[in-house]
């Protein structure tokens, strides 16, 4: 069998290398952090960190094909590996969505619409564009975010110079986005490979709890017609910017039932995780498939199912759950949960910190809202912070 060189030893590597040594591949490693989420399952493990060129090397030595878990890689390890190895991805791909602007203007360029934006260079220009804008409007850095970090939601105008100065300290460019009230946030995930075959997963229901994903209801409650349109317009991403392997699409739905794309993310999503048991095929498996230029599974949804995260703050709750289930056994004719069956998952971190992802449960239902009364029961339930 061949070997995949994962740059990157999070959860995401961890499913992508799970899934794949089903498929006969070995798998490869690289991240700072012994015992990593995907270094555990891995077959081999290179610690170093992600910009360390002699390790890049030894992972390319070592692998037949690369491909990453993140997209924040540094472009001379990426130059590295696209001259030592096979990197079906490219490079172009992370070039772009590494970057907030590259990225809208690359999604406009493909006739998508995403949210009005500008480029702020300056405070003055900031207060330009606030005005132009209106309040609430999001400013963002436009590398290294994540999870909601790197951002600030301006609401006035004392605040936009102690904004501009906190965010300018990342040292990357900033860009303000008019702040779309969204109905509801959804994500489609397109899989293509170099042969140019598309597939979509049906679109997810997004639900953000101080910016973190809490849970993903699929499929989302929307009507056919969008549905089609968000899945139409993920494929049309997919094609225009000849992905290879998985993009993730973020959109923000709007009452009058407007699509803007929100970000991109060029490998397996969050709001995805669904698709390991709802799904013939799992974004994993398809994300492999891509890449190695196989034909892409079926992409059916054979269930609806709500996803949800399992932060630090939940494990306790759900220990506990789990201690009830096995001590209760038989008794549980009358439980009107009975038709939930619920897949867990877990990313083998040992620190179970306030607000990390530690695993995620895959409610598989016949009723949306029946598995939305049991997370609220299982005390599972992501309420803001503030
Ligand atoms: P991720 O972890 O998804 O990569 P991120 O840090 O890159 O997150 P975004 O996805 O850009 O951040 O934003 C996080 C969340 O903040 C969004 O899912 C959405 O709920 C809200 N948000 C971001 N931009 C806007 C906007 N222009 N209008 C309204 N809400 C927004
Ligand atoms: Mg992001
Ligand atoms: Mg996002």
């Amino acid at each position: 069998g061949s070997t995949i060189g994962v740059l990157g030893g999070g959860q995401l590597g961890r499913m992508l290398a799970l899934s794949g040594r089903a498929m006969g591949y070995r798998f490869i490693t690289l991240d700072p952090t012994p015992d990593a989420p995907c270094g555990q399952v891995a077959d081999e493990q290179l610690v170093a960190a992600y910009d360390n060129l002699e390790a890049a090397r030894e992972l390319a030595n070592k692998s037949d094909v690369i491909t990453y878990e993140f997209e924040n890689v540094d472009a001379g390890v990426t130059e590295l590996l696209m001259k030592e190895t096979y990197v079906p991805q490219g490079s172009k791909l992370l070039y772009v969505t590494q970057h907030r602007l590259r990225e809208k203007r690359a999604i406009e360029a493909t006739g998508v619409k995403v949210a009005p934006y500008r480029e702020i260079d300056s405070v003055a220009a900031l207060q330009d564009a606030v005005q132009a804008f209106g309040m609430p409007c999001v400013l963002k850095t436009a590398m290294g975010g994540y999870d909601g970090k790197g951002q600030w939601v301006i609401r006035s105008y004392e605040e936009i110079p102690e904004a501009y100065e906190t965010l300018a300290k990342a040292n990357t460019e900033l860009v303000l986005e008019q702040f779309i009230h969204f109905d509801k946030e959804i994500s489609v995930i397109a899989a293509r490979s170099p042969r140019g075959e598309v597939k979509v997963f049906a679109p997810a229901e997004n639900v953000h709890v101080d910016n973190i994903l809490h849970l993903s209801i699929v499929p989302a409650r929307v009507s056919h017609e969008i549905t089609k349109r968000a899945e139409e317009l993920a494929i049309r991403i997919a094609e225009g910017l000849e992905i290879v392997g998985l993009i993730a699409v973020e959109m923000f739905l709007t009452p009058d039932g407007e699509l803007f794309v929100n970000e991109l993310a060029p490998r397996p999503h969050n709001s995805g995780h669904y698709t390991m048991e709802a799904c013939h095929t799992s974004q994993f498996e398809q994300h492999l498939r891509a890449i190695c230029n196989l034909p892409l599974g079926s992409t059916e949804l054979m269930t609806p199912v709500v996803m949800v995260n399992l932060l630090g703050e939940h494990v306790e709750p759900i220990l506990h759950w789990m201690k009830l289930q096995a001590n209760k056994l038989a008794d549980s004719a009358d439980n009107k949960f009975n038709g939930i069956i619920p897949k867990i998952h877990l990313y083998g971190k040992h620190e179970a910190k306030h607000k990390r992802k530690m695993g995620h449960i895959n409610l598989l239902t016949k009723d949306l809202d029946l598995a939305l009364e049991w997370v609220e029961q299982m005390g599972i339930w992501s309420s803001r912070s503030k």
